[in-house]
């Protein structure tokens, strides 16, 4: 499979890269590793006109503590992330995380943090060459008509299979996007589109700068499910977080379950997070009955499209989130 032909830009600084992204917009692609974007163009899903390169953006790669959060530049690598002390001390859900995407080579190399969360949603009725493709009609991501992967289905149901964006939403982690002149920040919990053709709330010509986590005496876990330990997505996975009350040091004040790799955006499970509100660290039936709750609920978004059976994807969500739970309240 050879890559299809394209411009490559490779802009100085990020005032350049923003000016290259106001000019080419909808043609062009901002290119990190590569880990994704290129696979992608190789199968022959995207053909952008113009790649532009973070590759000499040395501004966008960092982790610094600051005002009572951690903010990480978007082209951190994975592994920067996985070594962080202020990471692993405060975040310890992303660190895991970033530990399972692809292998160690991609962590150290290529994959940055930026492409993990905007790397696309995936199906594998569509993930795969053209010609695989061209032996069915073309499905709505495809400019069709159809779903192979729900019945009846009006729009993409592709799936989110970043480790990455799992972990950050149980987190509560904000986005910094920028654009010529422009600034936004965003919640993840409403970076996501009803929508796997374009999954992310971002314009073409926005960049993302930054990941900001707060600082807040939260403990965190990450937990998957996929079918190699490297070199492989998650089929199911579950991020959580549980803050201790600043006045009763064993009770929970907030918690937050997120589960992935099950539809078109990592989900936040609200009721059976806010479940878990007053209890005791060490509840474990508490924590049980929220994650029943939490399958429960994600079962019914759950989409049949990246392996395995939806069977057996809906009934890991429980235990993932009891074991992440249970290692995030025990966590010192
Ligand atoms: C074999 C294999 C296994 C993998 N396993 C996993 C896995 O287990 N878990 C997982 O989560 N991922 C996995 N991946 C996907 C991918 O490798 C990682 O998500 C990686 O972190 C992507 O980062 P990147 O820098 O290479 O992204 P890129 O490929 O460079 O970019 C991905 C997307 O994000 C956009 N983008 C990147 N940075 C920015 C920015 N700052 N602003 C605007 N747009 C931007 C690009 O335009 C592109 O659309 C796997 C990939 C492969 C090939
Ligand atoms: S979820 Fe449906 S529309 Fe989307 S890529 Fe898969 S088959 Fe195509």
């Amino acid at each position: 499979m050879l890559l299809p032909r394209f411009d490559y830009l490779d802009p100085k600084n990020l005032e350049e890269a923003l000016d290259l992204l106001a000019v080419h917009k909808e043609d062009a692609k901002v290119l990190a590793g590569g880990t994704d974007l290129l696979v992608r163009m190789k199968k022959g899903l995207l053909t952008p006109k113009v790649l532009i390169s973070l590759k000499s953006l040395n501004e966008l790669s960092y982790i610094k503590e600051e005002a009572g959060c951690i903010k990480i530049g978007a082209r951190t690598p994975l592994a920067d992330i996985i070594a962080s002390g202020p990471v692993q001390d405060n975040a310890r859900a992303l660190s895991q995380a970033c530990e399972k995407v692809g292998a160690i080579t991609m962590q150290h190399y290529r994959g940055t943090i930026g492409g993990n969360i905007l790397q696309d949603n995936r199906c594998h009725h569509y993930n795969q060459s053209d010609f695989h493709r061209s032996g069915h009609q073309a499905c709505h991501k495809n400019g069709g008509k159809t779903c192979y992967a729900r019945e009846n289905a009006d729009r993409c149901n592709s799936t989110c299979q970043s480790d990455g964006s799992t972990a950050l939403m149980a987190l509560g982690a904000k986005l910094v996007l920028l654009s010529k002149g422009q600034e936004r920040t965003v919640d993840l919990d409403n970076f996501y589109t009803a929508d796997g053709i374009m999954p992310h709330d971002m314009e073409p010509h926005e960049l993302l700068k930054e990941i900001i986590i707060p600082i807040n005496g939260a403990r965190s876990a990450y937990k998957r499910l996929a079918y190699r330990s490297a070199i492989d997505y998650p089929i199911v996975c579950a991020g959580v977080l549980v803050r201790p009350s600043d006045s009763q040091k064993d009770r929970i004040d907030e918690a937050r379950i997120v589960v992935g790799a099950m539809g078109r955006a990592p989900l936040f499970l609200a009721q059976a997070s806010s479940s878990l509100k007053g209890k005791k660290l060490d509840d474990t039936d508490a924590f049980k009955k929220a994650a029943d709750a939490s399958m429960d609920s994600a079962a019914t978004f759950a989409v049949h499209n990246v392996g395995s059976t939806l069977e057996y994807r809906c009934s890991m969500i429980s235990p993932l989130v009891l074991q992440g739970l249970k290692e995030a309240a025990s966590e010192k």
